[in-house]
């Protein structure tokens, strides 16, 4: 019988599998594509501060290193914050997932491809392998199979459309400052943003994500046509981005959610890389105390609390851009401008941990005019 059954060789479940069978659990990795990192859905920005405390080394898969940011208003204003320091990489996402598959394979775990889940009663797994129906025992079963989770379907978690958004992106050739990643906001992308994240000067991943229902290939021409950009297309991709509060209790029996599956994506920005990986520690963690120690599974939602607060407060902000129309996206950026935000964030910005500059903010008088916005945020 399979001690652990993980669907899902991304990278949050190649993590969860590495560490389970590196504390010698058997642990096996199922996966529907006959690749690792294939089909490529990610724009790979990530920060260093974050790779940092997963104790990883991302060199031999980074393109890019990125020092700042430009956050552009629908009228084109602008907030620049640029740091001496890189801030974060632009990986090679393929090569990022093939890292943690050896990293997995060398620990011990076993990953089946062709390997699709379907369907999980008491502890019978049904999936579907090389076209044909298999039945398996097993004891545990970690959902780490992205956005459109079916673990999550079959552990009985629906969540309403309203809580993705659908991205299209382009690898593309033009004229770009490889130092700093830009974002649009306005109305031409409905409850999400536009992007420019350069691999070089010459090479970028630009793309868009706009509600379900709006077509985002048509948003992202309006974005170009509006800012009048001109790329050479190399290459097109276009995927989910869950941009909900994470999944409040992803423990249903037997079953644990983690990264997309469980929404753990910051939803200001839709990167999950960081905050799946570091939950996938907690998910491991969770499932090798129970076996170890008889620790109930539910610990898991334990474990996982930091992430999770810095996780709805990504979700509160992204709730709270998302009721603005244009017009207060622009006063709000001039505002924040005026106050001196961008020199603030140069000193004490995180992409990943909100609270961690949130509540130093709120200490500086020139910011007590944002008060009511700090309360919406219920930050303490
Ligand atoms: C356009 C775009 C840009 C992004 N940019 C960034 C970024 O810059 N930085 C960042 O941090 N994040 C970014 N993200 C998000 C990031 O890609 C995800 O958060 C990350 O891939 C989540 O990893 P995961 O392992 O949870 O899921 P996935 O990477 O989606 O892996 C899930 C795996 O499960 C497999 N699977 C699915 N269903 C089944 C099944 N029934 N049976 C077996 N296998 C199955 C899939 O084939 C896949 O291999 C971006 C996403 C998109 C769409």
């Amino acid at each position: 019988m399979d001690s652990v059954a993980v669907v899902g060789a991304g990278p949050i479940g190649l993590k969860v599998a590495s560490l389970l069978a590196k504390h010698g659990w058997e642990v096996n990795v199922l996966e529907e594509h006959s690749q690792i990192g294939i089909p490529e859905n990610c724009s790979g920005l990530i920060s260093l501060s974050g790779i940092k405390e997963l104790g990883m080394d991302v060199k031999d898969v980074t393109v890019n290193k990125i020092y700042g940011a430009e956050i552009v208003s629908p009228s084109g204003e602008k907030l620049v914050v640029e740091r001496k320091e890189a801030v974060a990489v632009v990986i090679d996402r393929a090569a990022f997932d093939r890292m943690l598959y050896k990293e997995a394979l060398k620990s011990g775990a076993s990953i089946e491809f062709n390997s699709k889940f379907i369907d999980l009663r008491t502890q019978s797994l049904f999936l579907k392998k090389e076209n044909r129906g298999e039945l398996r025992k097993v004891k545990i079963v970690v959902g780490a199979d992205g956005v459109y989770s079916k673990v999550r379907e079959v552990a009985g978690i629906n969540i309403s459309k309203k809580y993705f958004v659908h991205s299209y992106q382009e690898r593309v050739e033009g004229s770009f400052n490889k130092k700093k990643v830009y974002v649009y906001l306005g109305s031409f992308a409905r409850n999400f943003f536009a992007w420019i994240i350069p691999e070089n000067d010459h090479i970028a991943r630009a793309g868009i994500a706009t509600s379900f229902g709006e077509n985002p290939s048509k948003a992202f021409e309006r974005f170009k046509e509006k800012f009048a950009f001109e790329f050479d297309t190399i290459e097109k991709q276009s995927f989910a981005i869950p941009i909900g509060p994470p999944i409040k209790d992803p423990v249903v029996d037997k079953i644990l959610l983690v990264g997309d599956a469980a929404f753990h994506v910051k939803a200001t920005t839709g990167g999950g890389i960081i905050m799946g990986l570091s939950a996938a520690e907690k998910c491991a963690k969770a499932i090798e105390e129970h076996f170890k120690y008889g620790t109930e599974l539910k610990n898991y939602s334990k474990l996982l609390k930091p992430i999770i607060k810095e996780l709805v407060l990504h979700w509160k902000i992204r709730r709270y851009l998302n009721s603005l129309d244009d017009s207060r996206l622009d006063k709000l950026l001039i505002r924040l401008k005026k106050a001196g935000i961008e020199e603030f964030l140069v000193e004490h910005g995180d992409m990943d941990k909100p609270s961690r500059f949130l509540g130093k903010l709120l200490k500086k008088p020139k910011f007590w005019r944002f008060l009511p916005l700090f309360l919406r945020l219920s930050i303490k």
